[in-house]
């Protein structure tokens, strides 16, 4: 089994939210062990990836690709009915509508991370493009350069974006990451520098879609800035102290959508991806450690925007 760490994960380390009980953790990837009576369509020795969400596939909700809100789902590693994804085992409710089957086998490290990367940051991303209406031809700009922001330029790249402007960090090696993958421009300052920035590169019109990919106030109040006229923000980051201008937002017909993403949606067409691969989401992870380890020295920083992660 292979599991990894999310921005989420942080709150509970850090004394932010209770854990009430169970493991932390919610993206894993593994091999099936054990299964219940009620369980089809999985066998033992199957090599599965969860979303990070568990949901029954059946539901009005999850026929309508929201699986997040099925009405029999629920998270992992939250301190609810899902077990946390951080452990050697991990039982998985509703396993028949939520794990997908992984062909194959032998698979590289990096195809492994990949496969990882698509139990959230990558659905994640993507999920913040396609409710942001990405189209061919737009220009996109994308909120945050952590993980899911990254993820998100993936996935603007994916939908045929022309020009892709990131508002992130100071961080060089994510920079990198952006361009490899679609970014065609970066911005390093923030709030109303960002947005002054942004403006100039696009005539002063702002941005075709919005993907807003971190969750905070400065956050939000930035991508609702550099959305242009009919534009929709797609948001994916938790929001924390959010306030939407409703008359603002009103007078240039901008949107909003977005929410949980539903990772078990995308996530057959995104794993046909990376076994061809065409994507390598991967590539996202800049540490590798196992559970017995001594602590290493986190890689993220407490600014923000910068967090590895949205969710
Ligand atoms: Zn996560
Ligand atoms: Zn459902």
């Amino acid at each position: 089994m292979l599991a990894c760490v999310c921005g989420s994960d942080l709150w509970f380390y850090r004394g932010i939210s209770d854990l009430p009980h169970g493991g932390v953790g919610h993206e894993f990837i593994g091999v099936v062990d054990e299964i219940g009576t009620d369980v089809s369509g999985l066998q033992v020795g199957d090599f599965v990836i969860s979303p990070f969400s568990f949901s029954d596939g059946t539901c009005r909700n999850c026929q309508h690709g929201f699986h997040t809100a099925c009405v029999h789902g629920g998270f992992f590693g939250q301190g609810g009915d899902g077990d946390g994804g951080q452990a050697e085992y991990v039982r998985v409710p509703q396993a028949s509508g939520t794990l997908v089957k992984v062909p194959g086998s032998d698979f590289t490290d990096e195809t492994m991370a990949s496969l990882l990367a698509l139990t959230d940051v990558m659905a994640t991303g993507y999920h913040a493009a396609v409710s942001a209406d990405v189209q061919a031809g737009m220009t996109v700009a994308v909120v945050g350069d952590g993980a899911v922001g990254l993820s998100g330029v993936l996935a603007s790249k994916l939908l045929g974006a022309d020009r892709i402007i990131v508002l992130g960090s100071t961080h060089e090696d994510r920079h990198n990451l952006a361009r490899e993958w679609g970014a065609t421009d970066i911005i390093q300052v923030r709030g109303d520098e960002a947005v002054e920035q942004l403006k100039k590169l696009t005539d002063g019109f702002g941005a075709d879609a919005v993907l807003e990919c971190v969750g905070t106030k400065d956050a939000a109040e930035t991508a609702f800035a550099i959305a242009a006229a009919g534009a929709i923000v797609g948001r994916v980051g938790v929001p924390h102290d959010v306030e939407l201008d409703a008359q603002g937002t009103f007078y240039r017909n901008v949107g909003m959508r977005g929410g949980p993403a539903p990772a078990r949606h995308y996530q057959p067409e995104l794993l046909k991806q990376v076994l061809d691969g065409s994507i390598n989401p991967g590539k996202v992870f800049d540490l590798t450690t196992d559970l017995t380890s001594p602590r290493p020295t986190p890689p993220w920083t407490n600014d923000g925007r910068s967090r590895p992660s949205s969710r």
